[in-house]
């Protein structure tokens, strides 16, 4: 399929297909926008994006590409958590197999061993991360600045108040010269498992960071085809939401 427009390469090289989980749920300060910066750099790339939404009850999509999900609050948490527990063996094997996956906030929490409330009800995670998660009565609010070895600086918004501790099976994403990240002690900020990437941070986060939007089209394609093969990239909004976003206080 061609694709007419600035940016679009004639020939597609082929179809990457993007789940968004529970985007009815599980969506809140704008995280959708991650999954439409995957779509439009996708094809800037000169790959054709296909996305998905997969929402509670839905059949799981199939040969998905690319995870996607984002923050909810504790009941939206609560709605997702038996369906989710369901999709466990078929998230856990792709993540498995290197398939990559953003995870923002709430399903950062639940793809972690556990949440539980500040009420002591404790929601099962479905253990793809070796993290989990305590309610706390401190919320942890504002912009957040990481230090990160692959992806550079990564700009963006926290707003939770679970805190997260990393066991040995996961590194940290960064750490954090500004914001608090996981947890208000360690210093560190979101988790790096094979090819996924969970992170506290909205803003959304892609939008102002698309290094890991990059990161995650590549690993897609080097997956799907063997080979990835970028294309050209628009980045001057990016950089224009990254230089705003670095001056905001916290
Ligand atoms: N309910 C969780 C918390 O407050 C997640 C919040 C979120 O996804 N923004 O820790």
């Amino acid at each position: 399929m061609s694709q007419a427009g600035a940016g679009f390469a004639e020939e597609s090289k082929g179809t990457i297909k993007v789940a968004q989980l529970y985007p009815r749920d599980m969506n809140i300060y704008g995280d959708w926008g991650n999954a439409l910066v995957l779509q439009r750099r996708i094809g800037w790339h000169g790959y054709t994006p296909e996305l998905v939404e997969y929402n509670v009850g839905d059949e799981f999509p199939e040969d998905v590409d690319i995870i996607v999900g984002g923050g909810g609050q504790d009941s939206g948490q609560l709605v997702i958590q038996d369906d989710l527990q369901a999709r466990a063996g078929v998230l856990k094997d792709l993540a498995e197999d290197g398939a990559p996956m953003l995870l923002i906030c709430g399903l950062y929490q639940l793809f972690g061993r556990f949440f539980e409330t500040r009420t002591g009800a404790v929601i099962p995670g479905i253990g793809v991360l070796d993290v989990e998660t305590h309610g706390t009565d401190e919320r942890l609010i504002g912009n957040v600045k990481v230090s990160t070895p692959e992806f550079g600086e990564v700009l963006g918004y926290e707003n939770h108040s679970g805190q997260t501790t990393l066991g040995s099976g996961v590194r940290p994403l960064g750490t954090v010269p500004k914001g608090t990240g996981n947890n208000s002690s360690d210093g560190h900020e979101g988790a790096r498992y094979r090819n996924i990437v969970a992170s506290y941070l909205h803003g959304s986060l892609l939008p102002k960071n698309p290094a890991i939007a990059d990161f995650l089209i590549r690993t897609a394609a080097e997956r799907k085809y063997g080979t990835f093969v970028p294309g050209n990239p628009d980045d001057r909004y990016a950089e224009l939401a990254r230089e705003h976003a670095a001056r905001r206080p916290r």
